[in-house]
């Protein structure tokens, strides 16, 4: 390999004579388009609608206060879509409840409601749950075998077309239907060379979504109103199968890392999968499968997933706050501090500057720990400060809109930010709403 001699800068005539480097973002997505309605309200899925987060409840469905608290901490979280379990008669039962409830607090969001086993008989006996519902899941690995299980199905999705829910078929890697595995790996059996293993695996999970999408349109469901998901636990297994199921279809996709974990593992690898297919306009609707740490809230789930899509440029939630990790030449934790208060100022803010603010969401902070990269970073920020590192002058210049507007000095140096950050957002973004 030989390098390529740049032109100095001296050599200005020719200094932008090679390819320019292309900017990257993420792919169109190009898959139909689902209602989820309750009400009035419809929520759109997939096409051009932007990618949705999801979230799931864990509390006992039969709770309906309990339940309905949950599914309002995760909607005010963020998540546009809240899925719950109907896994009894009690629990089919509380899903009209949980409705009105949700209703009684002016909670906007859709439930989802999750079957598994026994949902046609729980759809088809009780039919204010049906109705209350705005989307149904169903998992074909667990409907029942043979001609059994094709009934079951068929009964599910004969309600879904009755009240015109949309259907997520959702495999999972742990529920996979064993009929169709079996008569794959008989196939491959039977070849001169066989596939691998893992192939196989792919090719039961996708084949199963994919079939049973078939076996609903049979019935009548609207292909519009069909989701697939084909969830796995592995990051390169889900890439490898959601490109496959991207490949075949045209269904809008739900995408979700199953079984993520806890804390840090679980975010990262939901992360890492999410990424990778989200950049290649793979996903309609997300959800981070995180096991909660004790104690640790519900809506953490909601949290990653908003800074998932917030990271790629697919959404805008809350405005972002660039900082710079410290190092050795700034000892003090003045920094840390001051990004801790400002992102949670600005979080805290958020559900009340959404609609007085329009836009504010895309507004960019940077908290910078030094000379080296604060001034620069501070620039390309919407407003940004640098503060003081180890050894430097005691003061902290401010940057608004890329120009240094003033330098804080003193005791009260993030108290004076703060001050500053809203004024400045009253200034730019409070103008769009005084205009109407
Ligand atoms: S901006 Fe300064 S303090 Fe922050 S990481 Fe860079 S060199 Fe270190």
């Amino acid at each position: 390999m030989t390098d390529t001699l740049l032109p100095t800068l001296a050599d200005a005539a020719t200094l932008l004579d090679g390819e320019p480097i292309a900017e990257v973002a993420p792919a169109a997505r190009r898959t139909r388009q689902a209602r989820v309605a309750w009400g009035s309200h419809v929520v759109t899925v997939g096409g051009d609608a932007p990618v949705r987060v999801q979230a799931m409840t864990n509390t006992d469905t039969v709770q309906v206060i309990e339940t309905a608290i949950q599914v309002k901490e995760l909607a005010l979280a963020g998540s546009e879509l809240v899925r719950i379990t109907v896994n009894t008669p009690e629990a089919a039962a509380a899903v009209p409840h949980i409705r009105d409830q949700l209703d009684r607090m002016g909670i906007d969001v859709p439930l989802v409601g999750d079957f598994h086993y026994n949902g046609h008989r729980l759809l088809t006996e009780y039919p204010a749950c049906a109705e209350a519902l705005s989307k149904y899941r169903i998992n074909p690995g667990n409907v029942g075998r043979g001609e059994k299980g094709d009934r079951q199905f068929a009964q599910m999705v004969e309600v879904a077309c009755r009240y015109d829910k949309p259907v997520r078929i959702g495999v999972n890697w742990g529920s996979l239907d064993q009929e169709l595995l079996k008569a794959l790996m008989d196939a491959n059996a039977k070849r001169s060379q066989p596939w691998e293993l893992k192939q196989i695996m792919y090719e039961a999970l996708v084949r199963s979504a994919i079939d049973s999408a078939q076996s609903a349109r049979d019935v009548g469901l609207d292909p519009n109103q069909i989701l697939l998901s084909c969830k796995m636990s592995a990051v390169q297994d889900l890439i490898a199968v959601y490109r496959g199921l991207a490949r075949r279809c045209d269904y809008a996709l739900h995408l979700g890392l199953t079984e993520a974990g806890m804390g840090t593992k679980g975010t990262v690898a939901s992360a890492a999968a999410l990424s990778v297919l989200l950049q290649e306009g793979i996903g309609d609707t997300i959800r981070v499968s995180l096991t909660p740490q004790p104690g640790e809230a519900r809506t953490q789930e909601v949290v990653v997933a908003l800074e998932i899509l917030q990271s790629l440029g697919l959404r805008h939630f809350n405005p972002s706050v660039t900082a710079c990790p410290g190092c050795g030449r700034t000892t003090s934790t003045v920094f840390q501090d001051l990004t801790k208060q400002i992102d949670d100022f600005l979080r805290s803010q958020m559900p009340v500057w959404r609609e007085r603010f329009p836009g504010v969401e895309g507004m960019k902070v940077a908290v910078m720990g030094c000379i080296v990269n604060g001034p620069g970073e501070s620039k390309h920020a919407d407003i940004g400060i640098s503060l003081p590192g180890t050894g430097e002058a005691p003061s902290a210049p401010v940057y608004i809109d890329g120009e240094r507007v003033l330098t804080l000095r003193g005791d009260n140096i993030a108290g004076e930010f703060q001050a500053i950050v809203e004024q400045y957002i009253e200034r730019r973004y409070g103008a769009a709403t005084a205009a109407h």
